[in-house]
């Protein structure tokens, strides 16, 4: 099996695919594996496609030291013409139930909605699933999202699991981050650590996979804010571009105020005042990625390099304001508005952190 044969439609993540690629291809997996990393990152699509590659009709079981994976259905087609196709194939029984979580072999644990754990009976019930003997396939893959909302009992339970590990079992924790997960389980599992996908790899995704146009890859990657999983949002959102303009307007408006009050006011408008905590943050870290893009056409502008910007529906704004502020004036708000965007990853007051840049101007 060649590294080209596979292929996941992951965005990022090159050398996590890489490994868990290799890890199929020499048939080195663990029992269970931990998916740490920001939420809308690839860990659950990641996955996804790491069980798909396990069961997917296309993979050669002549690397399984154990009988053939596909026993019970055996494929129609030679090796040869096996070899040629893609992994996962997506067009197989087998892909096809993956990807629609119907595969009998593949176990989704989520927590329900409306509730705040997930239930010591769906933990039980899982490890009721993974000691049957598989149905169709070699393994058997159990993915948990969400994992640290496992209460205690659940964890002891998960943890039994853990400590009788199958040779057919794999188990795949994906959790936003470390806290809530206790130590015991961490130890038992191989733990990989998804970061944040830089701006450029999502572009180059959007502009290669998807056709996007150029003006639209920009956008949409700074959105993103190294999370795919935002973009696919804003993808399947028909009003985004409308949303845009708007919002990156509004950083013009706010700005042309005199009074101070008049611009809270204004930003009043864009993000209510009574929005709860982390609406209000992700809301005000959105509109700060716009206003960014916007301060970004400036400073092309200033540098002779119009033809770069993103935002022509606001020319002659970026014009007036590229001319009222001098180069390391630009790229000082810049700095800030970008700091500013970071600090909003911790627990500060997301309103007063923009209140705090919108007086600047
Ligand atoms: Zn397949």
């Amino acid at each position: 099996m060649n590294k080209e044969n596979f292929k996941w439609e992951i965005i990022g993540h090159r050398q996590i695919v890489h490994f868990l690629q290799k890890s199929i291809k020499s048939d080195k997996l663990s029992h269970a594996y931990l998916f740490i990393g920001p939420e809308g990152i690839g860990k659950t699509k990641t996955a996804e496609y790491f069980a798909a590659s396990l069961f997917c009709q296309e993979t050669p079981s002549f690397s399984f030291s154990s009988s053939s994976r596909h026993d019970v259905m055996p494929a129609t087609r030679g090796e040869e013409e096996k070899a040629r196709g893609f992994i996962p194939c997506k067009k197989c029984v087998f892909c096809q139930q993956v990807f629609k979580k119907i595969h009998p072999d593949l176990i989704w644990i989520k927590k329900e909605e409306g509730k705040k754990n997930i239930s010591i009976e769906q933990i039980r019930n899982l490890r009721e699933r993974l000691s049957r003997e598989a149905f169709l396939s070699f393994y058997k893959v159990a993915i948990i999202e969400e994992a640290e909302t496992l209460n205690k009992d659940g964890w002891n339970a998960l943890l039994k699991t853990l400590e009788e590990p199958s040779r057919k079992t794999i188990i795949i924790l994906i959790a936003s981050n470390f806290k809530n997960l206790p130590a015991t389980i961490i130890s038992r599992c191989q733990a990989i650590k998804f970061l944040l996908v830089s701006r450029r790899e999502i572009y180059n995704y959007f502009i290669k996979n998807l056709n996007f146009s150029d003006k639209k890859a920009e956008i949409l990657s700074h959105l993103s804010r190294g999370r795919p999983g935002l973009a696919v949002k804003f993808i399947k959102d028909e009003n985004l571009l409308e949303k845009y303009e708007i919002e990156t307007k509004s950083f013009f408006d706010i700005i042309g105020k005199d009074k101070l009050k008049d611009r809270f006011n204004f930003l009043d408008t864009i993000v209510k005042p009574k929005t709860d905590f982390l609406e209000a943050r992700e809301s005000f870290q959105n509109l700060l990625s716009i206003w960014i893009l916007a301060l970004r056409d400036c400073l092309l502008i200033k540098t002779s390099n119009s033809e770069f910007i993103v935002n022509n529906f606001v020319k002659k704004d970026l014009d007036s304001l590229a001319s009222n502020y001098s180069l390391p004036e630009i790229k000082s708000l810049m700095r800030e508005f970008i700091q500013t965007k970071n600090y909003l990853y911790y627990n500060i007051n997301p309103r007063l952190a923009v209140e705090n840049l919108i007086i600047k101007f």
